[in-house]
């Protein structure tokens, strides 16, 4: 059977995404809604359009400039299974994996085992972005972030030492 996401749209080389050359992958659906988001056209979970998933992957793998790749939206975790099936592919291939999210770091962790694909997911990206975009908390010269809020999370140490372990 054909393994499909459903996407928003594709950056094939992109340098402000995370850091290095990377693939960005934007998921298509998203709840949050949050005031100042510019992305709105990704909120609608029929919108965009499905994928063929070990497409995506093949054709990631064939571009040997690529450093890694991110995962943006709408919200890569309300299709966690198929997003992590693709880090699972990537990361085997030593590609670097960041995700972004509008769910908090420490929400997923109380929720990993009851949303699909949630815990495996986290288990193989090394960086998440989390936190929904607060356009009152922006500020000149944030990297790889929004708002203030949001956090660039060191994914494998966090979960090693059980808090939060940002990269900044
Ligand atoms: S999480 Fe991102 S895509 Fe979703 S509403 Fe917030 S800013 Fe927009």
């Amino acid at each position: 059977m054909e393994r499909t996401i459903r996407l928003s749209g594709i950056a094939y080389e992109s340098l402000v995404n995370g850091p290095g050359m990377r693939r960005v992958f934007f998921a298509q659906g998203c709840k949050h809604n949050c005031k100042g988001c510019f992305n709105k056209d990704t909120h609608d979970f029929c919108g965009g359009e499905e994928r063929n998933v070990d497409e995506l992957i093949k054709d990631t793998l064939d571009n040997p400039i690529l450093r890694g790749v991110t995962f943006s939206g709408g919200d890569p975790f309300e299709q966690a299974d198929k997003f992590a099936y693709m880090a699972r592919a990537f990361k085997e291939k030593g590609l670097s994996i960041w995700s972004y999210t509008g769910y908090t770091y420490e929400y997923i962790i109380e929720n990993k085992n009851a949303r699909l694909g949630w815990s495996e997911l986290l288990n193989n990206i090394e960086v998440l972005v989390d936190g929904r975009f607060e356009d009152e908390r922006t500020q000149d010269g944030l990297k790889f972030r929004g708002s203030t809020n949001q956090r660039i999370i060191d994914v494998k140490e966090s979960l090693r030492l059980n808090k939060v372990i940002t990269l900044d």
